[in-house]
């Protein structure tokens, strides 16, 4: 899979791709990144990329025809045109669920319920992506559907935003990372393609790691599986991940649970999800809705529940 990133501060990206899991898969070739000056697609002597906003006020705004030149310089047309090479192009996966490219006016009831992409259509090839904080929140979901795509064009904003035309010519989802503002969108690609990248096969060592933590898709039977070792995550079914512990067993007075120390499997499974359920509960409540739990979840939250009024 490919990154290609649209800044004004190309430098800002070297130290995080030099660095654990991203560094690896970088060097493995599961992952590539392409990081591309915006300013080299200007033809002023300034090379200037930004320009005082039509209507007044606060700030500026980053000019479309850079923009325009970057992205036709990494083969990107705009989306009406690759839309009508799409349905040719692809071949439609079963189940997938996604449309190919999003356009600002569907409605919301069109969303697949688990991602954000428009149901009843195949992957596409491409994404291309506006970082904005007015943009849908980008969540896990969204990584996994992400991290099956080839390539995912990431244009980073810089000042009052970019002119929204490049938005509305060339871009299939804005995107934002959490409800604040940024001085830049580089902070939330380099958010995008962390999260995305770890999910693309072969990159964390065990292929379906990511499913197993926290927001991970739900797994009934690696759950319910009540032989072997536990895995270090197991079954996240939707919910937050548990505690982790490792040595010492005592440190700051405080005793790793006593669970984790005997060799029990079953035992170490049970207090792991209801550890899961206790974390969901207290920090993320809304996840519980869509998660999948078992009857016996079900009894363990009323039970937590009960304690805690
Ligand atoms: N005027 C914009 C607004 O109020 O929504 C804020 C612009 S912000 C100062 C500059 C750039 O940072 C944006 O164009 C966007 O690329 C990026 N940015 C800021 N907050 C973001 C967020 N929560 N998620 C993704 N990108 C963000």
């Amino acid at each position: 899979m490919r990154f290609e990133i649209v800044t004004i501060f190309p430098e800002f990206f070297t130290s995080i791709f030099e660095n654990g899991i991203l560094r690896r898969a970088l060097a493995e070739g599961l992952v590539t990144v392409g990081v591309h000056d915006l300013r080299v697609f200007t033809h002023d002597r300034h090379r200037t990329v930004d320009d005082r906003p039509f209507g007044g006020g606060e700030g500026m705004v980053l000019k479309p025809e850079p923009l325009a030149e970057a992205l036709a310089s990494l083969g990107i047309e705009p989306k009406a045109e690759r839309i009508s090479k799409t349905s040719e192009e692809l071949i439609p996966e079963k189940g997938t669920g996604f449309s190919p490219y999003i356009y600002a006016a569907i409605e919301p009831g069109a969303l697949a319920p688990e991602g954000n992409f428009p149901a009843e259509s195949a992957q596409p090839r491409t994404r291309v992506i506006l970082l904005s904080a007015q943009g849908r929140p980008f969540t896990q979901a969204m990584a996994r559907e992400l991290a099956a795509t080839e390539r995912v064009v990431l244009i980073c904003g810089r000042y009052e935003g970019v002119d929204e035309r490049i938005n509305q010519i060339y871009c299939d989802l804005e995107l934002s990372i959490g409800d604040y503002v940024l001085s830049g969108g580089e902070l939330a690609a380099a958010v995008v393609v962390d999260a995305t990248m770890r999910l693309v096969p072969g990159v964390l060592g065990n292929e379906a790691s990511g499913d197993f933590e926290s927001f991970g898709v739900a797994d009934a039977e690696i759950a319910a599986a009540e032989d072997g070792v536990p895995r270090s995550q197991h079954g996240a079914g939707g919910l937050l991940d548990y505690p982790h512990y490792t040595r010492p067993a005592d440190f700051g007075g405080l005793r790793v649970p006593e669970t984790l120390l005997n060799g029990d499997h079953a035992g170490i499974r049970r207090w792991r999800r209801e550890q899961q359920l206790r974390k969901t509960l207290a920090n993320r409540p809304d996840l519980l809705q869509g998660a999948t739990l078992s009857k016996e979840d079900e009894k363990l939250l009323e039970a937590i529940r009960d304690e805690t009024e």
